[in-house]
């Protein structure tokens, strides 16, 4: 019998890879999910579906994003050839208006007038807000207090989008907070409103419809990288990963084909106790969070931890559920970038490259740093740039004053 195919085949019609995922949800939730799981099959199936989305993401978003040769910064590492996704092209700035946009398309299918969202750095509520006024869709979006001081720009780009933006008070006032709230409301408007979760997480089926909505991200790259190279995969791709979604767009294209390494990069923040960081590959362990069954970072009583992380972005307890099947089967590897580790990769692209990536995707740029000197220059590696800096610059600002400050107090005072 034939191996199922990993890139097709998974989930299952209960919504799990392995035994990951499923459907974690209160019964008041489980209506809006299967008319959403119905609606999704529908749409996946309609012509004119796909075509509107297509043409949206073509005219309006800026796809196919190129895909760039970094000769530069792969002269300087002196081994292999480094190629950039540019998903930092796409309009709004980062992959996650490929997703906002399918699922808003989709909305207006099921006949609703409301989108929710969560957010957390405020990326996926700009992704969103702007999917809704393109659409012409009443917008709401929950994010924590916390979250909202940090990213108070793109708290107003939001509101200039026409979005109301709900402060969240409640725990850590970060995004799982937010999500809370998210799914609080839908269970109270399910009439009106569809939620337009930001990656592949949450109760079936969203991990699968969010990875479908950016497996374009890997087909392009596919055709393009025959088209610049003649070869249709690189030896090796990367991506960094929150929630995992441009990761699993990126990869999902080469999932079938076993002689390309996949790293996946979290988020190593400032150390490795619990509470330090979100690699949840590196101190996870099993559990349910928001619906789905995955790895979870939390404590031996099953509370879930803290995170900690440069990036918002990657600053998430939990990791998509097929991200665990795949690294059990051996198909993903995983790895962690520190804060330290993706500033300096931030700085090194800038300077080589001029392309000032977003902290998450820095993440990505670091390994890259590691791996690629330890290759042949006949080598290829592809890495998902999920989006840009700008947003990040005032971090990194920080980020240099503190440790130009801590440095040089160090020269003073060698003791
Ligand atoms: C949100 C975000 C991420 C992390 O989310 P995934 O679902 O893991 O992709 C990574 N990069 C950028 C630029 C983001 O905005």
């Amino acid at each position: 019998m034939a191996k199922p195919r990993l890139s097709t085949s998974y989930p299952d019609e209960r919504g799990y890879f392995g035994p990951y995922g499923g459907r974690f949800v209160a019964e008041t939730l489980m209506g809006p999910i299967e008319e959403l799981e119905r609606a999704y099959r529908k749409a996946q199936k309609s012509r004119q579906f796909r075509r509107e989305l297509e043409q949206l993401l073509k005219d309006y978003c800026g796809r196919p994003t190129p895909l760039y040769h970094a000769r530069r910064l792969s002269e300087e590492l002196g081994g292999a050839q480094i190629y950039l996704k540019r998903e930092d092209l796409l309009h709004t700035g980062a992959h996650k208006i490929n997703n906002a946009l399918g699922q808003a398309l989709l909305t207006r299918r099921m006949g609703k007038p409301r989108v929710i969202a969560e957010t957390g750095a405020g990326q996926h509520g700009v992704a969103t807000a702007t999917a809704a006024a393109l659409l012409g869709l009443e917008c709401v979006v929950y994010m924590g207090t916390e979250d909202m001081e940090r990213q108070r720009l793109n708290v107003y780009r939001m509101r200039l989008l026409g979005a109301e933006v709900v402060g969240v008070d409640s725990g850590s006032r970060t995004l799982k907070d937010a999500i809370n709230e998210a799914l609080r409301d839908w269970v109270t408007n399910v009439e009106t409103t569809h939620y337009i979760l930001g990656s592949v997480l949450g109760p079936h089926p969203f991990p699968a419809m969010v990875r479908d909505f950016h497996s374009v991200i890997g087909e392009e790259a596919r055709r393009q990288l025959r088209e610049q190279t003649g070869r249709w995969e690189p030896d090796v791709a990367i991506a960094c990963v929150g929630g995992g979604s441009n990761s699993i767009g990126l990869f999902r294209a080469f999932l079938d084909s076993r002689k390309v390494r996949l790293i996946g990069v979290e988020a190593g923040g400032s150390g490795g106790g619990l509470g330090e960081h979100a690699a949840r590959f590196e101190g996870g362990s099993l559990g349910v969070l928001q619906g789905t069954r995955t790895l979870v970072l939390q404590d031996q009583a099953g509370q879930v931890a803290p995170t900690a992380s440069v990036s918002a972005g990657l600053d998430y307890p939990a990791i998509g559920p097929e991200h665990v099947f795949l690294y059990e089967r051996g198909r993903i590897e995983f790895t962690s970038a520190d804060d330290a580790r993706a500033v300096e990769a931030f700085h090194r692209l800038a300077h080589t490259e001029g392309i000032l990536p977003a902290l998450e995707t820095a993440h990505a740029i670091a390994e890259v740093l590691e791996l690629a000197p330890r290759l042949g220059r006949k080598q290829i590696v592809l890495v998902n740039l999920s989006g840009r800096g700008d947003k990040d610059v005032e971090s990194v600002m920080a980020w240099d004053r503190r440790h130009g400050e801590q440095a040089a107090e160090d020269q003073e005072d060698p003791s």
